[in-house]
C-alpha cells in the first residue's frame, strides 16, 4: 500500500473514532420541585450514570439546605433563629452565617433595598391566598425592618436580633446560594458544561458545546414570551419579576419583592435581570434592583465590576447596565 493511500484512510477512522465518543457523551437534563420552585439540571457527560448521580447530588444540596433555610418550615434551623434570636446570641450553622452576611453586605450596598427582615411585615401576605397586611399590621411589621438590627458575629458563628418583632426571611437570596453549591457539586465531579437553575436564579458552566447558551429573560405581562434573549455562558443569572408570586386588588399589584421602606410592593420596575459570576449575587442584587428602579438600580450596578443588569421598567421599556450596551456597540 503507497503512503498516500494509508493517509486517506486515516481521516476515515478519526471520524469513526469521533462517532464512538459521541454516541457516549451527551446532554442529561432532570427537573424537580424543591425549596417551593422548579429546580433544574442540565449537564455535559460522557457517563451517564455518573451524570445522573451527580445530578441526584445536587437536587439532595437543594433538599439539605431548604431543611435549613425555609422560613415557613417550623422545623428549620431559620425558624430556631427566628424564634430565638430576639433573646440573645444563637449560634448557628457556618452555611446560615455565611448567607447572612451576604446579604448584610447588599443591604449596605443598595442602601436598604434589600434587607432580610423584610419579612417581619412579609410574613403577613399570602399571596395564592389574597392576603395582605391591614395598614395597622402593615406599620407595626414595617417597624421592625432593619438588617442594622441584626448581629452577626462571623467568628463566633451566632446571630441576634436587635429590635422587637424582627424576622428574617432568605427568600432573596437562598436559591443563589443552593445555585452556587450545585454547581460547586458538578463542577467536584468533573463536569464542565452545565447549568443549574432554581426558578428565576440560574448558572450556566462553560457553554453549549461550540456556541454560547441562548437564555430568554421572560415579558412580565405576555405568558410564554421573551422579551430579551442573550447569548451567554459561564455566568449567573437572576431575574425577579412583579409577575411571579402576586395577586389584583382594586387594580393594584401586590407581589413578593417588598419595599423595606413601605412594607408594600416595590411598583417602580416590572424585571430585574442580573449577570454575575455568582448566582448568590445575582439572586440578592435582582432583588435589591428591584426595589432600587432604574435610576439608583443602574447606578448601583455601574459601580460593580463584572455586574450587569437588564431592566424592564413600568412601561415594558428595556435598560441596560454600561457594560451590555458597551459590548453590544
Ligand atoms: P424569586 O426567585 O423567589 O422570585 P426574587 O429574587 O425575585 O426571588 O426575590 C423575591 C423573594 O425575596 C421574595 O419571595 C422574598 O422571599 C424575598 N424578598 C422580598 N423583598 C425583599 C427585600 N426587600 N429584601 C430582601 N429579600 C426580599
Ligand atoms: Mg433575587
Amino acid at each position: 500500500m503507497s503512503s498516500t493511500g494509508r493517509l486517506r484512510l486515516a481521516p476515515l477512522v478519526l471520524l469513526a473514532l469521533l462517532c464512538a465518543h459521541a454516541a457516549h457523551a451527551q446532554w442529561l437534563r432532570e427537573e424537580r420541585e424543591a425549596m417551593g420552585t422548579l429546580i433544574a439540571v442540565e449537564l455535559w457527560t460522557e457517563d451517564a450514570a455518573a451524570g445522573k448521580a451527580a445530578i441526584q447530588n445536587v437536587f439532595a444540596e437543594f433538599d439539605r439546605l431548604d431543611a435549613m433555610m425555609n422560613p415557613w418550615n417550623p422545623a428549620s434551623e431559620l425558624s430556631r433563629i427566628n424564634r430565638e434570636a430576639a433573646r440573645g446570641p444563637v449560634a448557628t450553622t457556618a452555611e446560615i452565617v455565611e448567607v447572612v452576611a451576604r446579604a448584610a453586605h447588599y443591604s449596605q450596598l443598595s442602601g436598604g433595598a434589600f434587607d432580610i427582615s423584610f419579612a417581619s411585615v412579609g410574613r403577613h401576605y399570602d399571596y395564592r391566598a389574597g392576603d395582605r397586611p391591614g395598614a395597622e399590621q402593615r406599620a407595626a411589621g414595617q417597624a421592625s425592618i432593619n438588617y442594622r438590627a441584626i448581629a452577626l458575629d462571623e467568628k463566633a458563628g451566632t446571630i441576634a436580633f436587635e429590635l422587637p418583632g424582627l424576622q428574617v426571611d432568605l427568600g432573596g437570596i437562598a436559591k443563589g446560594y443552593a445555585v452556587d453549591r450545585g454547581i460547586d457539586i458538578l463542577m467536584a465531579a468533573g463536569i464542565e458544561a452545565a447549568v443549574v437553575s432554581a426558578g428565576g436564579d440560574s448558572r450556566i458552566l462553560g457553554d453549549r458545546g461550540d456556541r454560547p447558551r441562548t437564555v430568554g429573560i421572560r415579558h412580565p405581562r405576555k405568558d410564554g414570551e421573551f422579551a430579551v434573549l442573550i447569548p451567554l455562558s459561564d455566568t449567573a443569572i437572576s431575574t425577579s419579576g412583579d409577575y411571579e408570586r402576586f395577586f389584583i386588588e382594586d387594580g393594584v399589584r401586590y407581589h413578593h419583592i417588598l419595599d423595606p421602606k413601605t412594607g408594600d410592593s416595590a411598583r417602580a420596575v416590572q424585571s430585574v435581570s442580573i449577570l454575575a459570576p455568582h448566582a448568590i449575587d445575582s439572586d440578592a442584587l435582582s432583588t435589591a434592583v428591584f426595589v432600587l428602579g432604574v435610576r439608583d438600580g443602574l447606578a448601583l450596578v455601574n459601580r460593580l465590576p463584572g455586574i450587569d443588569a437588564i431592566i424592564i421598567d413600568g412601561a415594558g421599556k428595556l435598560h441596560y447596565s454600561q457594560e451590555l450596551l458597551r459590548s453590544a456597540e
